[in-house]
């Protein structure tokens, strides 16, 4: 486990004792484009937080007893399933794989559609998330990393768990908060992002209100709509946050590490279907700008499935892939065989 000797913290005056605590628990921000939250913005953040975590676990435990009585309906499961699958397509082939790393290009329309599917996954808005990624990428598992499981001082059991925690929800209620002028100022000068992440808040009352108000419109019951809250909104954007969450503390933790890199990026089989492809994190920490996650033989990619499709309806283009040889000088041990 990496380790890093803690700075002497420097309190701003008028921290206040929640403000302190987590100052000292992480030291100053003395890495680039961080800026330390008002003890206001962190309160904020930390009540956004627990709404947006909470709420949704509510919505399991809800769709557990609602399941036990009279099970799913097929509404709900295609409200369920085609929420997920679109809200998880504008992260994985919008705010990650194009906004973030410009892995293809791609005509204005589609990466306003792209981009407001994104936001409607309730993981802050595109602006944000991609700056916020950018700098996990710019000081992966190192300090200055937003989310690495590997930089808790404690060893042993509990400093692993401290740190998976760290990775997947804990983060998010630290006080340093990314500077989006410094780590996305390419999104920043372009008009439709900077009106999708206005209207960001809009979108996330989108993502909650429109699966009931479909299932109200096509069936007239408002238990319909209810149940519809439940699967389509609360149960999906529970299980897509916890997915997307899993590639930063799991995908650092456990899993294969075919591709030498500088980082403790896995690869992880088992999430692969679930977060689109976007669990092939060694090859992506190994290769980022690579519209393709799943290099090797048999590694499931349906993001990239999804931008191969989009290509061939000419929708997408300069698609950017790593030369072969490039691959073979990247191997970390035996070589493997890439995905054809
Ligand atoms: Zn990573
Ligand atoms: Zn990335």
């Amino acid at each position: 486990m990496r380790t890093f000797a803690e700075p002497e913290a420097v309190l701003p005056p008028d921290a206040e004792s929640i403000m302190e605590e987590a100052l000292l628990e992480e030291g100053p921000p003395d890495v680039k484009g961080v800026r330390t939250m008002t003890a206001q913005e962190l309160r904020f953040q930390r009540r956004i937080t627990a709404l947006f975590t909470v709420g949704p676990l509510i919505g399991v435990v809800a769709a557990v007893i609602f399941l036990w009585g009279w099970g799913i309906s097929g509404l709900d499961l295609s409200l369920f399933l085609g929420f997920y699958v679109l809200t998880g397509l504008g992260v994985t082939v919008g705010f990650h794989r194009l906004f973030t790393h410009r892995s293809f290009e791609t005509s204005t329309p589609v990466r306003a559609v792209l981009a407001t599917a994104g936001s409607m996954s309730v993981q802050g808005s595109v602006i944000d998330w991609v700056a916020t990624h950018r700098r996990h990428h710019a000081y992966a598992d190192e300090y200055g990393d937003p989310h690495s499981p590997h930089l808790v001082e404690e060893q042993g059991f509990r400093g692993v768990l401290r740190g998976l925690w760290h990775a997947h929800i804990g983060w998010f209620l630290r006080p340093q908060r990314t500077v989006t002028s410094r780590w996305a100022p390419d999104l920043e000068r372009e008009p439709v992002m900077v009106g999708i992440t206005k209207v960001f808040p809009w979108l996330v009352l989108a993502s909650f209100f429109l699966p009931p108000a479909i299932a109200l419109a096509l069936t007239g019951s408002w238990g319909a709509a209810l149940t519809a809250f439940v699967w389509g909104s609360l149960v999906r954007i529970f299980l897509l946050h916890h997915v997307t969450w899993s590639i930063n503390s799991i995908c650092h933790f456990f899993g294969k590490q075919p591709f030498e890199t500088k980082d403790e990026s896995t690869n992880n089989w088992p999430l692969s279907v679930i977060s689109f492809g976007e669990s092939w994190h060694n090859n992506h920490h190994a290769f980022p700008t690579s519209a393709r996650h799943g290099l090797l033989r048999g590694q499931l990619d349906p993001t990239w499935g999804v931008i191969r499709i989009l290509e061939g309806l000419r929708l997408v283009t300069r698609v950017r892939l790593p030369k072969p040889g490039k691959i073979a000088r990247t191997w970390a041990g035996e070589p493997k065989t890439l995905a054809r």
